[in-house]
């Protein structure tokens, strides 16, 4: 409100003694009392005080947002971290992937659980799919994995380690992940990529686009590797936007990897492209898999079916189709015409696999 009042009245106030300028002068000129080049003279000068004065004031008005920006900023920086190493946490140099879940109970807020009872095995190399309704708890069962937050009960294993004997740098350097909506900085495609492994080269770099589909098209930009991306990539499509970060996610090798709808936010042509990606991505690694794709899901070692938090059925798509469960019904469901939906226009579908 004080920049819609400042702005206009301090341009009011200069345009009026503008006016008032010229009237005056008028008189003066019209008077003898001056020349019509003193007036014109005066009027340049009048300008250039001017210019600064607009220019103070409109610093006086960055300075104030400033400040009110950096109270912002630093209030989100003193919170206390929740997460925190035991003060005897070990380093993981090494894991080979074996992750289990035993018990796990999980609330965001006292009491209010969103995951109950998990108990889960995956052997390195494995992978899991979890599907169920929006709002089961999926992404919140793969966000304790990296430990962005601590199950009020039971504990998560990495290779046997309680992660919460373990640094959190050390284990979320295993683990990669791929989000349906990248963030990448406002920089060139090389920077994006080697932001995952600042010292990589530029052959273990473009040996990573390989793998993830991305290296021809980027070499079809107007820099290539140096193109600049834009804010958040905008210049990007969704699908180059993704295999980028599956170049990222190939660069920094981990034994871990989350896969978040991945395929959600890409344009349907380019889909196929990075289905193939990441099934490359996924060899040998541990995989946890949330999608609405069937394809990915259905080629998962095991399937875990969640409603409402817990796990209502777990095992291979053969397993879960013969017991004819929730997952079967899901599955029949979804081929029919809803999935021809869903795989047109994934962004319009309320509900997931
Ligand atoms: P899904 O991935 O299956 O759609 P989520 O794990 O995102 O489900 O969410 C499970 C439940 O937890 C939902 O009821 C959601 O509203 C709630 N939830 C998710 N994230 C948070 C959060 N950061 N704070 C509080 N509640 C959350």
């Amino acid at each position: 409100r004080t920049r819609c009042i400042f702005f206009p009245s301090t341009m009011f106030v200069g345009s009026l003694s503008s006016v008032a300028m010229i009237g005056v002068g008028a008189v003066f000129v019209l008077r003898g009392a001056m020349t019509l080049g003193d007036l014109i003279a005066y009027r340049g000068y009048w300008w250039q005080l001017m210019g600064p004065l607009f220019s103070l004031s409109s610093i006086n008005d960055m300075v104030q947002r400033a400040i009110a920006a950096g109270s912002r900023v630093f209030e989100l920086l003193d919170e206390p971290e929740e997460i925190r190493d035991a003060p005897d946490a070990i380093a993981l140099d090494t894991v080979r992937g074996d992750v289990q879940f035993k018990n796990v109970s999980f609330a965001y807020r006292a009491r209010d659980y969103v995951l109950r009872d998990i108990s889960l095995h995956i052997p390195p190399g494995g992978s899991l799919a979890i599907v169920g309704p929006s709002g089961s708890g999926k992404s919140t069962l793969l966000s304790l994995i990296p430990r962005f937050y601590d199950p009020q009960e039971g504990a998560i294993f990495v290779d046997g380690h309680d992660i919460r004997a373990v640094t959190q740098r050390s284990l979320r350097s295993h683990i990669g992940v791929v989000l349906q909506d990248t963030f990448l900085f406002n920089e060139t495609v090389l920077f994006n990529i080697k932001y995952a492994r600042p010292d990589a080269t530029m052959e273990e770099v473009i040996a990573a686009a390989q793998a993830a589909n991305a290296h021809g098209f980027i070499t079809e930009l107007p820099q290539g590797y140096d193109t600049e991306v834009g804010e958040r990539g905008v210049k990007l499509s969704g699908g180059q936007k993704q295999r980028i970060s599956i170049a990222r996610a190939f660069l920094a090798n981990p034994q871990i990897l989350i896969l978040d709808e991945a395929t959600s936010a890409v344009e349907p042509e380019s889909e196929f492209i990075i289905q193939e990606a990441l099934e490359r991505l996924m060899k040998g690694r541990t995989t946890f898999i949330v999608s609405h794709r069937l394809s990915m899901v259905r080629n998962a070692d095991v399937i875990a079916v969640i409603d409402d938090g817990r796990i209502v059925e777990l095992g291979s798509h053969a397993e879960l189709m013969q017991n004819g469960g929730l997952y079967a019904e899901m599955y029949r469901m979804q081929m029919g015409e809803e999935w021809a939906e869903a795989t047109a226009a994934p962004a319009s579908m309320g509900q997931d696999l």
